[in-house]
């Protein structure tokens, strides 16, 4: 693809948009970034740009530079359906999204990891399986190091990872990873797709250009996930429910069982120890059985793969323990946005919790968690703009008490628990009503609950004195 001396548009300016810009510009490219948000809602993103000589139209969208483009190049952070695009694309103008963009310039294999959860989660633990196997990898995409700033500087990784999101997979065209993963489809983003059958097929696009030379790793225990495989044309291996002589893994204990007669590495059955490991939660051994799958399918060792399994230490925000006072523990789960990672998070726990939840409500129904949490919750605090949508859903079920402040909800949830108890920040919320991010809200919980312990100690300390 030549961009020189094209007049591109990128719309979004956030991460992904600074990247995309800079890539188009050092190909040669007339670039234009636009963003609805005013200079001073920005941040870094406008100085980068700028000093770029890169020009922006920021505040709004001017409907004459999207018609006047050669290319747009959409961030994921802007619908595909806004009126721009629509008039840009009933005039013929191209518009594709970052990672098409940048999977036009890769020339190695990509292995692609989607799901309304834990894509993150596998596609760190699958880049470390293919590290410990000797290969070099470059590991980017949706979990924050755009796919095209690897274009860009041209790096030579033998295999490229890519976590992908719906909202990247919304504007491919050609993408065609040759091994691709679907970890799972429960409700999200309803606040940006019309229902809940258009998230899904979003996420079933990840194989759409796939053939039968490429390999497609799906959940078995998913129905939906089983009846849309019927349609892939990749070679198919499925984890956690896999039917008799399917290839694939199943879960037995503390042993990942893997079965391929197709994956040379794999004399059948292999067996992948998961014992000593520190992994937590019935959902975090799913994703692994994945990339399991995913890694051997790549060419992975199972060697690499089992040291990768015992090193993995999970990652911050997501069932994250964060300290215990006066024998209540505390754990960050502030990247559980919606309700089906909240309903992994609170099977995990069979004490019981109080659950802080809340914030922007993405337009799910809590109402889905009344069972688990009439099981095993105690109370919840409520934060955020979903506070009421929170009391009218499980208010019958449980108390729900309300805060203004994470600080304030901690302090709550603190003088609520009784030693043995667990106190949980699993939201299934965006966190943007209140916080930056979700990196930024899982933050000032952990503060809340060391302010927590530093009371504690005055407190004695003024008691011993
Ligand atoms: P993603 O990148 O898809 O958001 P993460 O690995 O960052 O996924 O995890 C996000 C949230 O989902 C966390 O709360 C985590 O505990 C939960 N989670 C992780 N894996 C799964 C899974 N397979 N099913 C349901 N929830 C999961």
């Amino acid at each position: 693809m030549d961009l020189s001396n094209k007049k591109v548009l990128v719309v979004g300016l956030g991460m992904t948009g600074v990247s995309t810009a800079r890539f188009l510009k050092n190909q040669g490219a007339m670039v234009t970034v636009t963003d609805m948000a005013k200079e001073d809602e920005l941040g870094d993103s406008v100085e980068t740009v700028r000093k770029l000589g890169i020009k922006m139209e920021l505040g709004n969208h001017q409907i004459n530079t999207f018609e006047n483009a050669d290319l747009i190049v959409l961030s994921p952070g802007v619908p595909h359906t806004i009126p721009q695009i629509k008039k840009a694309k009933d005039k013929g103008i191209t518009v594709l999204g970052e990672v098409e963009l940048a999977s036009k310039f890769i020339r190695r294999p990509v292995i692609a990891i989607t799901g309304t959860n834990g894509k993150t989660t596998t596609t760190t633990l699958l880049g470390e399986m293919l590290k410990n196997s000797g290969l070099k990898v470059f590991v980017g995409g949706n979990i924050g190091n755009p796919l095209i700033g690897y274009a860009d500087r041209k790096e030579n990784a033998e295999m490229v990872v890519a976590e992908v999101s719906s909202f990247q997979l919304d504007t491919i065209e050609s993408f065609k990873p040759k091994v691709a993963v679907l970890l799972n489809i429960t409700e999200d983003h309803l606040d940006r797709y019309p229902d809940f059958k258009a998230y899904a097929d979003s996420k079933a696009r990840i194989f759409e250009n796939q053939n039968t030379g490429d390999t497609a790793v799906l959940n078995g225990s998913d129905p939906l996930i089983r009846k849309l495989s019927k349609n892939i044309k990749s070679k198919k291996l499925f984890f956690t429910a896999r039917k008799e002589n399917e290839e694939g893994a199943t879960i037995n204990g503390k042993s990942i069982i893997l079965f391929s007669k197709n994956i040379p590495a794999i004399h059948n059955p292999e067996i992948i120890d998961i014992s000593s490991a520190s992994i937590t939660g019935k959902h975090n051994i799913e994703n692994a059985s994945a990339a399991c799958l995913t890694a051997l399918a790549a060419g992975a060792t199972l060697e690499g793969i089992q040291t990768a399994i015992d090193n993995f230490k999970g990652l911050s925000h997501r069932l994250e323990y964060v300290d215990s006072v006066n024998g209540v523990k505390y754990f960050n789960d502030s990247k559980a946005t919606n309700i089906d990672s909240v309903a992994r998070a609170l099977e995990f726990f069979s004490n019981r919790v109080i659950l802080i939840m809340g914030g922007r409500n993405k337009g799910a129904s809590f109402h889905a968690l009344s069972d688990l949490i009439q099981h095993n919750t105690k109370e919840i605090i409520a934060i955020g703009e979903a506070k009421k949508d929170i009391i009218s859903s499980l208010g019958h079920v449980v108390h729900v008490n309300t805060a203004s402040t994470m600080e304030n909800a901690v302090f709550k949830a603190h003088g609520a628990a009784k030693p043995g108890d667990v106190v949980l920040l699993s939201p299934a919320c965006s966190s943007f009503d209140m916080f930056s991010s979700y990196a930024h809200r899982g933050e000032i919980f952990c503060e809340a609950v060391k302010l927590l312990e530093k009371g504690k100690k005055e407190i004695n300390l003024q008691k011993s004195s």
